[in-house]
């Protein structure tokens, strides 16, 4: 369940929960995910669109029909020939993107009291919930701990991945075994990325909890 905009126009003492703070319109999801101005979503969008950029052209246009319906995206060449795994990174990054403002959104309106994060911070966030992320499909390609049925085929994580990786260069075809692999979107204020290993164990509770409660098991696995 998803709290915000019209819900809390019944709820005695928190009518002005239904506005938001940054904006003073009725806040709809539509607007948390895309509108508003608060900082947030439109810089973690930028980042998407920047990984995304460093392998393929066509970033569609976001809407909220384009971000509900990612799951359904097709990207095809000029061939009219889908390209491999073009839509499982597509769905990775609307998917990781789109919570993590929700997130921000609730710790900023619940949490902080509508201190809005940092440029920094927000970067720093989208870079490591997509290392994470990374992080996730690389342990899963383990079939001696998933089994054949669950584990994800290493040419699917590979291919996936491949061209949005820091140093890739100088990495082996098979970059699954490496020790740390991280996305070509280096954090801010240090000098490299910061490895997943590094998160915040609350980064994975809190306010927004409700919203991908398979991803976060997936964190938690
Ligand atoms: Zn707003």
């Amino acid at each position: 369940m998803l709290y915000f905009g019209k819900f809390w126009e019944n709820i005695p003492e928190c009518e002005d929960r239904a506005i938001c703070g940054h904006c003073g319109v009725t806040e709809t999801f539509e607007h948390i995910i895309l509108e508003c101005g608060r900082p947030g979503q439109e810089q973690v969008w930028k980042l998407a669109k920047e990984l995304w950029a460093k392998k393929h052209s066509n970033w569609p246009p976001l809407s909220l029909g384009t971000i509900l319906g990612c799951g359904l995206a097709v990207f095809e060449d000029e061939k009219k020939k889908a390209i491999p795994l073009a839509a499982r990174l597509y769905r990775i990054l609307i998917t990781e993107s789109m919570y993590l403002i929700w997130k921000l959104r609730c710790e900023c309106v619940i949490g902080r009291s509508g201190e809005p994060p940092a440029e920094n911070e927000i970067h720093n966030r989208w870079v490591r919930t997509i290392n994470e992320r990374l992080e996730i499909d690389i342990s899963l390609t383990n079939e001696m701990k998933f089994g054949k049925q669950y584990s994800l085929k290493p040419a699917v994580v590979l291919e996936t991945w491949r061209g949005t990786l820091e140093n890739e260069g100088n990495m082996p075809r098979n970059w699954l075994r490496q020790p740390e692999v991280l996305v070509g979107i280096a954090s801010k204020g240090s000098q490299r990325p910061l490895p997943p290993s590094s998160r915040s164990s609350s980064d994975d509770e809190g306010v927004g909890e409700t919203l991908s409660p398979t991803l976060s098991h997936m964190r938690r696995a």
